[in-house]
């Protein structure tokens, strides 16, 4: 690639850290004005911030849908296969070690240990879900009855709960945290449709090349937007930051309360990102990836900005075109995983759970710890990549260890962050997932004759 673009995204990755840094300063210096914040200001501040997360959702839909569908539409059945699996088994590895770096971390530190309940504490939240209902709802959206329904995406947070919207319409992703209710859309429905889809238009071969064409033009199209708004994040990320620095209750009383349970939530997604993740990448790849992680770190401030999978997706297709890796592996690998693969999710959940059992002083026998990491696994899978999800899906893990639903409530003065911090873990291993998959297909890659021509030449 030429030396601007170069230049171009090493300015954009600085640009986009102050804005990480420079939102957290202003939020703070803000907040210790005398002004009194309402949640209007807060909005205005906001806004800027709000317009960027808009357009990248914008881009979701047709991103999913013809990224998917071409590059499993431009590969031999047979390597899609194996690329489709290479990915499963990543994203199921990485998930489970996820998720006993969690158990082993929260029963070694035992952060629910001598701490004080608050009655405060105990709100009521809106849904009563079992486990059984949460699994049926996953395996449920994987066969959305009507495509167009299956992309609605509302993000409504100051709204009373829609009439039109029924438990059957959108039972997993429809939930209400704090007041507020927050819908998304079925990912997965759109990811199943796209990769059967897909299969089939590459079973076609002839036939199926004008739907082929058509969709890597518009996924390319799609790319040649994102490149344009991303020059938008930096500003984006810093009002996003400053306006939930601004709107959070003071720091040190939330960590006050709640400090070992986030100090071990924290510590398991740093052993993860930096160590475990950094383990399996090196046994494959036979490198480390750090050098990985330091390109991409415009997109890990965006998934810290945005607190969203889904919505900095395009950010992370963009950047692994960058580094050269293969279109057609990035566009199946990263938007599955941003739907299904989230570590940090999975890790959160098994912690969190067993904390709140620690807290009621919940004794738990083995079948129960390993029923935990099962849920906390599904619960990962069936979050949507949107903020603060595992939270809602965390109640089926409760559900396991036969704790109410109400008490997800205990650790909500914490999640915000945690969220941002765990979003960051989710994409940065969506991310080194396609390296990993890209390095062990490329052989069989540069061997298909259906090479795809999606953005620019690499390598
Ligand atoms: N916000 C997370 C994500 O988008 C999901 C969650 O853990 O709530 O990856």
């Amino acid at each position: 690639r030429d030396r601007r673009s170069v230049l171009g995204e090493n300015l954009l990755t600085i640009l986009t850290i102050i804005g990480v840094v420079g939102g957290t300063i202003f939020g703070l210096i803000l907040k210790k004005s005398d002004h009194n914040w309402t949640q209007r200001d807060i909005m205005y501040i906001q806004y800027p911030g709000d317009l960027f997360l808009r357009m990248l959702k914008c881009l979701i839909v047709p991103l999913i849908v013809a990224s998917i569908t071409s590059a499993i539409g431009g590969l031999d059945l047979s390597l899609s296969k194996k690329i489709a699996f290479r990915s499963i088994i990543y994203y199921f590895t990485t998930t489970i070690c996820a998720v006993i770096l969690g158990i082993i971390l929260v029963t070694v530190f035992q952060p629910g240990k001598g701490h004080k309940m608050d009655d405060k504490e105990e709100e009521k939240v809106s849904r009563d879900v079992l486990t059984a209902d949460t699994l049926l709802d996953l395996v449920r959206n994987l066969f959305p009855p009507n495509i167009v329904q299956a992309t609605m995406f509302q993000y409504r947070t100051h709204l009373e709960p829609p009439e039109n919207v029924t438990a059957e319409m959108v039972p997993l992703t429809s939930f209400k945290i704090k007041g507020q209710w927050r819908e998304g859309m079925n990912v997965l429905g759109l990811v199943m449709f796209s990769v059967v889809l897909g299969a089939t238009i590459g079973k076609m071969r002839e036939r199926g090349k004008p739907i082929q064409d058509f969709l890597v033009s518009l996924s390319e199209a799609m790319m040649i937007i994102t490149r344009w708004v991303i020059w938008i994040s930096p500003i984006g990320v810093f009002f996003l930051i400053a306006a939930k620095i601004l709107e959070m209750e003071s720091l040190a009383e939330v960590i006050g309360k709640l400090g070992k349970y986030f100090i071990t939530v924290m510590f398991g997604l740093f052993v993860h990102g930096l160590g475990t993740i950094a383990i399996i990448f090196y046994i494959v790849v036979r490198k480390l990836p750090y050098g990985y992680i330091l390109k991409m770190s415009q997109v890990l401030a965006t998934a810290f900005g945005t607190g969203s999978s889904s919505a900095t997706m395009p950010i992370t297709i963009n950047c692994l075109d960058n580094m050269g890796i293969d279109p057609r592996v990035t566009r199946f690998v990263v938007p599955v995983g941003a739907t299904i693969n989230m570590d940090g999710t999975a890790l959160y959940e098994a912690v969190a759970a067993l904390f709140i059992a620690q807290l009621r002083n919940k004794a738990l026998t083995l079948g129960k710890i390993v029923a935990v990491s099962v849920t906390a696994t599904a619960a990962s899978i069936g979050a949507a990549g949107i903020p603060q999800a595992g939270l809602i899906t965390m109640v089926m893990v409760l559900d396991t260890v036969g704790l109410p639903a109400e008490d997800v409530t205990i650790i909500i003065a914490v999640d915000w962050l945690l969220d941002r911090f765990r979003t960051t873990i989710n994409v940065m291993c969506d991310a080194l997932g396609t390296i990993l998959v890209d390095h062990l297909s490329k052989g069989e890659l540069s061997g298909t004759a259906q090479k795809l021509e999606l953005g620019e030449p690499h390598e």
